[in-house]
């Protein structure tokens, strides 16, 4: 039942640790201003993960209606949820949760389907290459293989964990990364704003080999694998579009109207300066 003494539910965030150099906030409030939903305001919500539990349970009495969920609480996140969508079971991670009046956590995953909107070509029938096997790779697994895709391998630097993921989502692991449409670089090489591919088990020369690229990873300017991609006349796709993506899924999800994409670029185009302190390179939401 409803608690009528309960304040308005128009508080958001994204909890994750750490979390200081995400850009989820002047996205999502960007977002939420040109939304006219000028009560509502989305906040940074750094918390360990011994805190996670209690910090959750606590956010609907404090006013808030979701959050974001990042590094290193997607796993956790879901677990804390009372009624999961089919797909963050599937995936087995949770990047939004939802607190709905009725008491409910709903937890969904927006990163699997902001990656399809994302993806530059028609996936159905086409080969993926995924590099990664850590929880944004998981998504991107699923979401490959739910739309449609005819073979998606994962390649990992800890092989294991490639097998593993594999096993569990019905892709190949793969040792060697070859030839295919779509390559998806959900590892953090590029993270620290390196020039090199190094890490990654192809080099720049190999990028005419796919038909278009996706680099998880967002810096202040475009990455590595972005910017070779694209010297290799390859159509790429960048972390920040990701990040926008998923979170105006997310927004949606929390305010029941949809976000501005158009309002979202231009929160994070180079040029503007970040709101949270960074040293320019962010979390992952
Ligand atoms: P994660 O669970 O920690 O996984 C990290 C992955 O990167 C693992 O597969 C790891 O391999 C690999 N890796 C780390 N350092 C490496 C290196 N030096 N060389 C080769 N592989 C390396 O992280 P995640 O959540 O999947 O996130 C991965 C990246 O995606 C992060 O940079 C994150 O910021 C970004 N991301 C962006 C968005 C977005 O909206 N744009 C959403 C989610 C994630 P091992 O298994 O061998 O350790």
């Amino acid at each position: 039942m409803q608690d009528r003494s309960a304040p308005a539910r128009t508080r958001l965030g994204v909890l994750g640790w750490p979390v200081a150099h995400s850009r989820s906030p002047e996205i999502q409030n960007a977002a939420l201003r040109a939304a006219g939903l000028s009560g509502w305001r989305y906040q940074l919500l750094p918390v360990p993960a011994d805190l996670l539990a209690p910090v959750v349970h606590g956010l609907p009495q404090a006013g808030f209606r979701g959050v974001n969920v990042t590094i290193p609480h997607k796993e956790p996140a879901l677990a804390l949820a009372t009624a999961p969508t089919a797909r963050a079971q599937a995936i087995g991670a949770a990047n939004t949760l939802v607190f709905e009046a009725d008491g409910r956590i709903v937890a969904d995953n927006t990163d699997a389907p902001a990656l399809l909107e994302a993806l530059p070509i028609e996936i159905a029938g086409a080969s993926a290459l995924v590099l990664g096997a850590g929880g944004s790779a998981r998504a991107a697994v699923w979401a490959l293989g739910a739309a449609g895709a005819r073979e998606v391998r994962i390649w990992n630097r800890t092989a294991e964990r490639a097998r593993q993921l594999g096993h569990e989502l019905g892709a190949d692991a793969v040792s060697v990364a070859g030839p295919a449409d779509v390559l998806v670089n959900c590892t953090s090489v590029g993270l620290n704003g390196a020039r090199s591919l190094e890490g990654l088990p192809i080099s720049a020369s190999d990028l005419g080999d796919f038909r278009c690229v996706v680099d998880l990873v967002y810096a202040d300017s475009d990455t590595e694998l972005v910017r070779a991609a694209r010297e290799h006349g390859v159509p790429a796709v960048g972390g920040l579009e990701l990040l926008i993506r998923q979170g105006a899924l997310s927004f949606e999800l929390f305010t029941g109207v949809p976000a501005s994409l158009e309002v979202m670029r231009a929160a994070v185009a180079p040029g503007q300066p970040a709101a949270a302190p960074s040293g320019g390179y962010g979390a992952n939401q």
